[in-house]
Order: C-alpha cells, then sequence, then structure tokens
C-alpha cells in the first residue's frame, strides 16, 4: 500500500480528460470535483441531491474550471436502463470516459450485528457495491475508449480489516476491494483502463462525524488536504498502476 500525500501535480494533470465522481455533492467528492476541474478536467458531477451538486457546478465555474456537467442519481433505486441510459448519454456527449472517482458511500449503522436492520444491510450494499458495480459495466466502453482510463473505487480501513460493529459498511467496502482485484485482472493487458481501490483515511466529513460524533474534528485532515493521492491516481503520473491498493494519507498515530 502507498501514499502520495507529498505528490505535487502539474497544474495541466488533467487537461482534456473527462472524469466523472459520484457523491460530488459533499465531503470527499465534493474536494475531489473541484480539485479535478481546477487541473483541467471537464467534470461529470453524479448524486442524489441536485441542489448540492449545482452549488458544486458554481464552484467549479467560479474557479474557472470547463464547464461540468450534471447527473442525478440515486444508487438506492437506480436500474440497468439508468446505467445505460446514462452510457448513452455521455457517448452522445463525449464518445469516452478517461476517469471515474467511485467515492458515494453510505454508512449505515455501527450497531452489533445481532440487530442490524437487513433492510439497511441491503441499502448499504446498493449505494457501496451493487450500484457502482453495474454502472461500471455500462460505462466500460466508454472507458475502453480513453488512451488513459483509470478506475478508482472508495475503500476504508475497515473495507481492509474488519472491525466489531462495522456491520454492512465493512462488508461492502471488502467486496469494493475484491471487485477492484476482479476487474483489474481482467482489464490488464487488453485496454487502458487500470483499476484500484484508495482509502481516504480519516477526513474531516459529514460521514466521519456521523461515526465519531465524540471525535473534535479540527483533528483531522480537510478533504482538500488528502487531494495530492487523488490526483496522482487519477493523472498519467500512475500508469502502470493496476488492482493496487492506496492510502490517501498516512494512518494516524
Ligand atoms: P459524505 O457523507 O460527506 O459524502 C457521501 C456522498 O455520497 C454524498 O455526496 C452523498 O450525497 C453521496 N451519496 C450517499 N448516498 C448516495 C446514493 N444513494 N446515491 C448517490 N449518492 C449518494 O462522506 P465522505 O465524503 O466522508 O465519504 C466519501 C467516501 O469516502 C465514501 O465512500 C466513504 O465510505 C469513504 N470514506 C470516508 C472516510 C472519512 O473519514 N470521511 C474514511 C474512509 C472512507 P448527498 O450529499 O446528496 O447525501
Amino acid at each position: 500500500m502507498s501514499c502520495k500525500i507529498d505528490y505535487q501535480a502539474p497544474a495541466d494533470l488533467l487537461a482534456g480528460r473527462v472524469i466523472l465522481v459520484t457523491g460530488a455533492g459533499d465531503g470527499i467528492g465534493r474536494a475531489a470535483a473541484r480539485c479535478y476541474a481546477r487541473h483541467g478536467a471537464t467534470m461529470i458531477l453524479l448524486g442524489r441531491t441536485t441542489a448540492k451538486l449545482e452549488a458544486v457546478y458554481d464552484e467549479i465555474e467560479a474557479e474557472g474550471g470547463p464547464q461540468p456537467a450534471i447527473f442525478p442519481l440515486n444508487f438506492e433505486g437506480a436500474t440497468l436502463k439508468d446505467y445505460q441510459d446514462m452510457a448513452a448519454t455521455l457517448d452522445k456527449e463525449f464518445a469516452r470516459l478517461d476517469g471515474i472517482l467511485h467515492n458515494a458511500g453510505l454508512l449505515g449503522r455501527i450497531t452489533p450485528f445481532e440487530q442490524y436492520d437487513p433492510e439497511l444491510w441491503e441499502q448499504v450494499m446498493q449505494v457501496n457495491v451493487n450500484g457502482p458495480v453495474w454502472m461500471t459495466q455500462a460505462l466500460l466502453p466508454l472507458l475502453k475508449a480513453s488512451e488513459d482510463a483509470s478506475v478508482i473505487f472508495t475503500s476504508s480501513g475497515v473495507g481492509r480489516k474488519g472491525r466489531a460493529f462495522w456491520g454492512a459498511y465493512s462488508v461492502s467496502k471488502f467486496a469494493t476491494e475484491g471487485f477492484v482485484q476482479v476487474l483489474a485482472d481482467e482489464l490488464e493487458n487488453l485496454s487502458a483502463v487500470r483499476v484500484n481501490s484508495l482509502n481516504p483515511g480519516a477526513t474531516r466529513t459529514r460521514m466521519r462525524q456521523e461515526a465519531f460524533p465524540g471525535e473534535d474534528p479540527a483533528t483531522l485532515r480537510s478533504a482538500d488536504e488528502i487531494m495530492p493521492t487523488y490526483l496522482w491516481l487519477m493523472g498519467a503520473d500512475s500508469r502502470g498502476h493496476t488492482g493496487e491498493r492506496f492510502d490517501a494519507q498516512p494512518p494516524r498515530g
């Protein structure tokens, strides 16, 4: 596992690239969408709350980034047809996709497994695993049309080592790590699509606050501070890396 927190991205690292970020309206996804746009990418902002996506759209425009596109989609209710329609729209508009940051995520509940609500379990698996998996399947032809495509799946510390009470969230992140390995192995040598997992580490967001309500947020890195690894993994400097696990920041001491 490695971490590129000291990476200094060239200003034009992502110039001309078309990149999709899920969960782009808040937290780490919002920071990544803005940061990628500042480095020249045309952003596709996907999320479930249109007003939040519109706010990020405005921020990107105000910062002088390429005009983004907004894609409202809720992984909870989305169907295969939604993903196919999305692929058709992106095909018409861009004819390729140079990167996906799978970032949208649901925490579910931190609770003993004996008390875990099955409906919530399914919901977490849907948002964190199944939705992103089927969306990726629909978008594969567009990724293959790119000269250098990077697909990043967001993992977590509990997706690499299980921890009591983390239930569906932990299991969903293990599944994510597994899918990364399967897909990377399938695509290696056959395409210019690389697939890796990235653990942001403890980051000051709404989800972190929900998971650790007693924690002082001031002790955490902000989403903006962990962007170097996000940039490195999305841009050409990480070419040749696939099926690997990365960390956006060193473990907390
Ligand atoms: P936030 O809760 O701040 O953001 C999550 C994003 O996912 C939001 O934009 C949210 O949309 C979106 N989202 C949630 N459910 C859905 C859905 N059903 N359909 C579409 N979009 C959805 O969390 P973070 O920024 O902290 O988390 C980002 C990623 O990083 C997640 O995958 C998380 O598991 C992972 N992570 C975070 C850590 C941390 O310390 N923050 C540590 C380890 C991993 P909306 O705003 O509209 O609700």
